[in-house]
């Protein structure tokens, strides 16, 4: 079969590999859409996971079932699928911890495009089926489906992770995808008021789309300043982090009220130690509590997302701002989201 790998770092082909072999619990997918990642740009061109050879990108997709291990007992060959890109191995003491994210060791729950090939393929492979699959329904359009898989998880992840109660004030810094998914998963959960920190129109639009009432452009200025002045000093209940850098942390501790809760759902992909700031963290005594985790996946969480679309909760087509027919366009939806043109907020392709 064929898939478009990683080949070295900053080097991207298509390469030939032996088709996967599901074992007695697993399953062969074949993708019927796609999504490049944010991440797997990081995979590619920062070496975020050091140097990976000949290994096939992705780990968004949709897909249809094209073989199952004789152990499998709730999927059969020819079912549409939600493939999660969290498929931990569900038999470990993480699990029984409630963290199925670092089974077997930390962020182990990521695998593909990771530990193993990805879902840039004609064919892959999903350990644990039955634990790892959800049925994906005819009513949920591809394009929005793929969506549920890392972007709708992991931002809505953001707001279970930031405890939005009812009438918190959120900021969401960063309104990319996966924070445009953060100002959904926060109004879902009740928040009241939401500023999102973005600078893109199309973002900002689609912000306010999914229940941003401020909108703060971090090219304007300080964006402390900027939230300070907007809640008469006082700050903010709840931070979502969701794009920016090291900085990004300090400005969070600072705007965050006492008793306040930071929540990091973004890559931090250099330097050694991130910053705290002493004074705005009340010396260590301020009651603000910071956080930060990888998307949940497995099969409960896809059904359980899968339902929030299903039933209009949410509406996903609003994320995806380009659609690609046919396998040979990944490296264009991939280099897109290299590149951030002004009118992307995801690219897709289908098969
Ligand atoms: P994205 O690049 O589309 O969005 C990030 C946004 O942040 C961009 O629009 C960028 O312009 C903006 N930004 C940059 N600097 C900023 C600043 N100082 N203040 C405010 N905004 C700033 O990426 P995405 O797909 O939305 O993903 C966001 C992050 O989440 C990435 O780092 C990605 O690797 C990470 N991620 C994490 C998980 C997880 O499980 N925790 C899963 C998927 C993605
Ligand atoms: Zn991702």
């Amino acid at each position: 079969m064929k898939g478009f790998a990683m080949l070295g770092i900053n080097k991207l082909g298509w390469i030939e590999k032996k088709n996967p072999v599901p074992g007695p619990y697993d399953a062969i997918v074949h993708p019927l859409a796609v999504s490049p990642c944010t991440s797997d740009i990081h995979t590619v061109f920062e070496g975020a996971l050091g140097n990976r050879e000949n290994m096939i990108l992705g780990h968004e997709a949709v897909g249809e079932i094209a073989e199952v291990g004789s152990e499998v007992k709730d999927f059969k060959v020819g079912d549409r699928v939600i493939v999660p890109c969290t498929t931990p191995d569900w038999r470990s003491l993480e699990v029984q911890a409630g963290f199925q994210q670092h089974s077997n060791g930390m962020l182990a729950g990521w695998k593909f495009s990771n530990f193993k090939d990805g879902v840039f393929a004609d064919y892959f492979h999903v350990n644990d089926a039955d634990m790892n699959l959800a049925i994906l329904p005819d009513e949920i359009p591809l394009e929005s489906a793929v969506m549920m898989t890392d972007m709708m998880t992991t931002g809505f992840h953001g707001a279970e992770l930031a405890d939005i109660k009812m009438g918190s004030s959120v900021v969401v810094i960063g309104i990319g995808a996966v924070g445009l998914m953060g100002i959904a998963g926060s109004k879902l959960r009740g928040a009241g008021r939401i500023i999102g920190v973005g600078s893109r129109p199309v973002c900002v639009e689609t912000a306010k789309f999914y229940g941003a009432t401020d909108i703060v452009n971090y090219k304007n200025g300080d964006i402390v300043e900027q939230i300070m002045d907007l809640t008469h000093g006082k700050g903010v209940d709840r931070v979502i982090m969701a794009g920016g850098g090291a900085e990004t942390l300090a400005q969070a501790v600072t705007m965050v009220k006492p008793g306040g809760v930071i929540s990091n759902i973004n890559y931090h992909g250099s330097g050694d130690t991130l910053p705290i700031p002493r004074v705005q963290w009340g010396c260590g005594m301020a009651h603000k509590t910071i956080r930060g985790g990888l998307c949940p996946g497995g099969r409960l969480r896809m059904e359980m997302l899968r339902d929030l679309v299903l039933y209009k909760r949410v509406d996903l087509s609003k994320l995806v701002t380009h659609v690609f027919d046919g396998a040979e366009n990944i490296e264009k939806a991939l280099l897109l989201m290299k590149n951030k043109p002004k009118d992307l907020i995801k690219s897709v392709v289908t098969f």
